[in-house]
């Protein structure tokens, strides 16, 4: 109870950014700064990026912003979960040492002047296609919230596959001195990738959605097996059906430009899925 009291005490909010940028600067005189960009609704997955930061030898700063650019769908940000007192005493008790939670209008002041980054085909593959603007939304946030708190490090989670190639690239693009870095998916026992949509299943839906990660693992076997990945992947599929799940990908492709790919390459592929569950849009993948 102490070290948690301790860890409160040591935690900052923020809430408007000319308040944040001197107190980061302080804490710059501590030591690199670890940004772990969220929008909120924490789970052990958002506490495995805070716990990198540490481990790689940064001050931990958490970004809580539900962005309102990055969703194509307005029931799924008007559903998507907020918790913000659960998630501050996460935070503390995490060790991070400064939260920001900023409104829209801070993140978005009129006339702010955000390049564009020029993402590619990757802003149409697979999340792009089915979500369109989400990588744009994506890379403007992202845009503003390194320019605001100028981090060492970002540390990003494997779970949003995609998103990590894209941050890749928006950080090549204009940020150069961020050192990214990505983060092995945390799962619940099941298999099940933590995320916060999950809070959204019932319990019964939250067992059928291991069968996501069962799939996936079913799928990356069908190569051992002598599968061709469209076969292995249309085995994989039936344990979806059973559950429930419908799909709107699933697919072999490159790790790095996420072109699909029809044959098992000589070196990394990573399966991607994305499909519904009870409404709630789960997403997942497995390298292989
Ligand atoms: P979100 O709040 O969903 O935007 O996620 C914030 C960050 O946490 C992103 O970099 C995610 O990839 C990462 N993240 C979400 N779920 C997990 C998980 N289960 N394991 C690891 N990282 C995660």
């Amino acid at each position: 109870a102490l070290l948690r009291h301790f860890s409160l005490a040591q935690l900052k909010i923020f809430y408007y950014s000319r308040s944040l940028e001197p107190a980061l600067n302080q804490l710059r005189t501590e030591g690199p700064i670890g940004f772990v960009p969220t929008m909120g609704a924490l789970h052990e997955g958002h506490l495995a990026l805070v716990q990198a930061a540490k481990d790689a030898g940064c001050l931990p700063i958490v970004s809580i912003f539900v962005n309102p650019r990055q969703f194509n769908n307005p029931e799924d940000l008007r559903l998507y979960p907020r918790t913000a007192a659960e998630d501050l005493a996460l935070l503390a008790a995490a060790g991070c040492r400064a939260v920001f939670l900023p409104e829209p209008a801070e993140v978005y002041p009129s006339g702010a002047n955000i390049p564009e980054t020029h993402l590619g085909e990757l802003e149409n593959r697979f999340e792009g296609s089915f979500r369109p603007g989400h990588f744009r939304g994506v890379s403007e946030v992202l845009y503003r919230l390194f320019s605001l708190v100028k981090p060492d490090f970002a540390f990003f989670g494997e779970k949003d596959f995609q998103q990590c190639a894209v941050v890749e690239t928006l950080v090549k693009a204009h940020f150069n001195n961020i050192s990214l870095q990505r983060v092995p998916t945390l799962r619940e026992e099941s298999g099940l990738a933590m995320s916060s949509r999950n809070r959204r299943l019932s319990a019964s839906g939250r067992e059928k959605a291991a069968a996501i990660f069962q799939a996936l693992q079913q799928a990356a076997n069908g190569r051992q097996q002598g599968l061709a990945p469209n076969d292995a992947i249309v085995e994989a599929s039936r344990w979806l059906e059973l559950a429930g799940i419908e799909t709107e990908y699933f697919a072999l492709a490159d790790p790095l430009h996420l072109e699909k790919l029809n044959a098992w390459p000589q070196g990394n592929a990573v399966l991607l899925f994305a499909g519904y569950l009870e409404g709630v849009r789960l997403i997942d993948n497995l390298r292989c």
